[in-house]
């Protein structure tokens, strides 16, 4: 039992912190609908006026004074309706927020609703109705979007002056009880109203919001598993996979444009030493340091990719075997100039044989083809000794079986 008071305090709790978070959204929202409401019900209020004051049917002097009365009042209602659309266009053109927006919104609602008592006072005059308040509360309670604390005191407000109001304009005691009610429980609709739409938004907002980031996040996630799909974990060069399908892509291009295509395979030089002797960690930094290294020496068009376990391969477009030769061996150079270093202090050389194939202008062959011819290239630079260049001819009308067949002589 004596749960609930807790129950009852958290969830207020809850519901202002929520309403807290959605305010600001709340009240920019509200200043763009007044941007357009305003100048409407200006228009009502001074279509009204015209009305009553030109309406010549009931002479009676209190049936005069009551149009007159109404009259004036719509037309202090369109003034405070022209004031309030001066002060929301100014507010919207700065892009203010918070108290200013606030304070403009608690006085126009006031004020709306405190009109709409004027109406029902002075139509006491010669009817008992209370409509002009109902609408005002419905109205208020349904366009506006306002944080409950404030909904609160401002029906509150709006009745007591409608009750007090009332007491003035209207003789007939019975009459004045029953409107006195009705006019409590058109308070009422209107706060629920405001209540319900409040937490209504607030829900809606917060999920909208959960969504987005949520959205953001799962597209993140794309992002990162296509990055991962083409690369290779441990460098970060391209993997096998989007090396075959990059060259493939620019071989057809280099038909197009009849011109050289070549391919430089790299394989390090007793790298299980590496392994064996330094541990596989200290492998991994040594794969690592030759990728930047053969990534700083080439160009940004050109594709560097981890094809096997410590093979690498770059793929030039539109370059000749001779200067792929001559980048093969600067790169050669680059590697033997720079040791990798292992766990921040041990300096480790390590070396690696190049092999290079070209595709010639106007020929035209597979990846496979191209993949063989400097496969065939590096065998003949471990062959020779490692830690060197070679280069196969470049003669498209070898096939990769071919390669082979040489290798095996
Ligand atoms: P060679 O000069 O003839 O190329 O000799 P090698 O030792 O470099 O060649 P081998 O093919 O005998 O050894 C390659 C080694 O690469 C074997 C394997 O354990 C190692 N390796 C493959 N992938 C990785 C990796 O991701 N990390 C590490 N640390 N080692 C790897
Ligand atoms: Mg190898
Ligand atoms: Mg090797």
């Amino acid at each position: 039992m004596n749960q609930l008071p807790r129950r009852v305090t958290a969830w207020l709790g809850k519901n202002a912190a929520d309403s807290r978070l959605i305010e600001d959204e709340a009240l920019t929202g509200n200043l763009r609908r007044l941007r357009w409401l305003l100048p409407a019900i200006m228009a009502v209020n001074l279509a009204c006026v015209v009305v009553f004051w030109w309406d010549t049917s009931g002479t009676a002097s209190r049936q005069q004074a009551w149009k007159n009365a109404i009259g004036w009042t719509h037309l202090g209602m369109a003034l405070w309706m022209l004031a309030s659309t001066t002060a929301a266009s100014w507010l919207s053109r700065q892009a203010a927020s918070g108290n200013k927006v606030r304070w403009l919104q608690f006085t126009l609602a006031l004020g709306l609703i405190l009109f709409t008592v004027a109406f029902t006072v002075i139509d006491q005059w010669v009817t008992p109705n209370i409509s002009p308040f109902l609408l005002g509360c419905a109205f208020v309670g349904l366009l506006l979007l306002i944080r409950p604390a404030m909904a609160m005191v401002l029906f509150l407000a709006g009745y007591a002056c409608f009750y007090l109001g009332l007491g003035f304009t209207q003789p007939d005691p019975i009459q004045l009880l029953t409107n006195r009610v009705s006019g409590f429980f058109a308070a009422a609709l209107g706060l629920a109203l405001a209540l319900v739409l409040w937490q209504k938004n607030t829900g809606y907002v917060l999920l909208q919001r959960e969504l987005k980031s949520r959205n953001l996040a799962l597209l993140q996630q794309q992002e990162e598993l296509v990055w991962l799909a083409k690369r290779d974990a441990l460098t970060g060069l391209f993997n096998r996979g989007e090396f075959l399908r990059l060259a493939e892509a620019e071989l057809m291009r280099a038909q197009r444009h009849r011109s050289d295509t070549s391919a430089i395979m790299v394989d390090m030089d007793f790298f299980k030493n590496i392994n064996d002797v330094h541990g596989h960690p200290a492998g991994d930094s040594a794969l690592k340091h030759v990728a930047i290294c053969l990534l700083d020496g080439v160009r940004a068009t050109d594709v560097v990719a981890r094809v096997g376990g410590e093979e690498f391969m770059v793929l030039l477009p539109r370059t000749s075997a001779e200067a792929a030769f001559v980048l093969a061996q600067k790169l050669l150079r680059t590697l033997q100039q720079s040791p990798a270093r292992i766990n921040g202090d041990l300096e480790l050389a390590v070396t690696a044989s190049f092999g290079v194939g070209t595709l010639p202008a106007g020929q035209s062959a597979t990846v496979a083809w191209l993949y063989a011819a400097s496969d065939h290239a590096l065998y003949e630079a471990k062959r020779l000794g490692r830690n060197r260049v070679e280069k196969t001819e470049p003669n498209a009308s070898l096939t990769p079986s071919d390669f082979q067949r040489m290798r095996r002589r």
